[in-house]
């Protein structure tokens, strides 16, 4: 309940949100995920603490809506992915 207020008032006025888990950033801590030198694609501390939750096709079809182009769209699946791996605890 307070989840969907929360992102609510973040749709309303207009903050970005998480690409992972589609909450916004009124109320969730953004995090960053290297994809190239010096450029980053913004996810949720949360998520990112969270790797095994991580899903590289949702964050692509998120910033996709968002006209991300696809040479960035490819090399930030790739960067998650890697995250995925070097942070999964099994
Ligand atoms: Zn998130």
């Amino acid at each position: 309940m307070l989840k969907t207020l929360r992102n609510l008032i973040g749709k309303i006025f207009d903050f970005g949100y998480c690409p992972n888990c589609n909450d916004y950033w009124n109320w969730k801590k953004p995090g960053a995920i290297l994809y190239r030198e010096n450029s980053s694609v913004l996810i949720c501390k949360e998520c990112l603490s969270n790797p095994e939750k991580l899903d590289p096709e949702k964050v692509v079809e998120n910033l996709k809506i968002h006209g991300w182009d696809k040479e960035k769209l490819k090399l930030i699946k790739k960067a998650i992915t890697d995250f995925k791996t070097q942070h999964s605890s099994t």
